[in-house]
């Protein structure tokens, strides 16, 4: 998306509606398929001063495995933000000061690059299938959402096993 026309003149306003190519949300933690994408809806306002104010809205569906069962999960982000561009700066100069992922190059702005770094932000910590989803048997790695083992799995928590010593040393006595 070409900036050009909006950083030229002050007070200017600028709607677009720009489709994103982005299929995949590849983050250093693990990647993930883009299942829905609406198109980002921006607005660009030059504030004056060489200041741009760029205010987006967007929303994507990402699949990505439960934390603990390793199902995959429909995750909807719905994002939204609020930014400056302050283009006295040069490229460089601006990604130093706002540390932020270089998506501005000259006039030209990449959308996917920064759907990229507004989805790492909204990105949740932690997610689950369901609040609570019973995870694998640490065992034999069967689905407990799904079915039940008979697996012993006292042994792998410490604190577990710190309790039935407790026991046993009574019963010996
Ligand atoms: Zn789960
Ligand atoms: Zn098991």
């Amino acid at each position: 998306m070409n900036l050009t026309e909006v950083i030229l003149e002050e007070g200017k306003k600028l709607h677009c509606s720009e489709a994103i190519t982005l299929e995949e949300l590849a983050f250093p933690f693990g990647t993930y398929p883009i299942t829905k994408k609406s198109p980002l809806e921006l607005d660009v306002t030059n504030e004056g001063d060489k200041k741009l104010k760029l205010e987006g809205s967007i929303s994507l569906e990402a699949e990505v495995p439960c934390d603990r069962c390793l199902d995959p999960v429909a995750v909807p982000l719905d994002i939204s933000f609020d930014l400056e561009l302050d283009m006295k700066l040069s490229d460089e100069e601006r990604h130093e000061a706002l540390d932020e992922s270089d998506y501005l190059h000259g006039y030209n702005l990449d959308v996917d690059k920064l759907v990229y770094g507004e989805a790492l932000l909204a990105w949740p910590a932690r997610v689950l299938c369901r609040d609570d989803c019973a995870g694998l048997c640490k065992v034999c790695g069967q689905n407990l959402n799904r079915k039940t083992c008979d697996c012993d799995r006292t042994d792998l928590d410490p604190r577990m096993a710190k309790i039935r010593d407790i026991f046993s040393m009574y019963k010996e006595v």
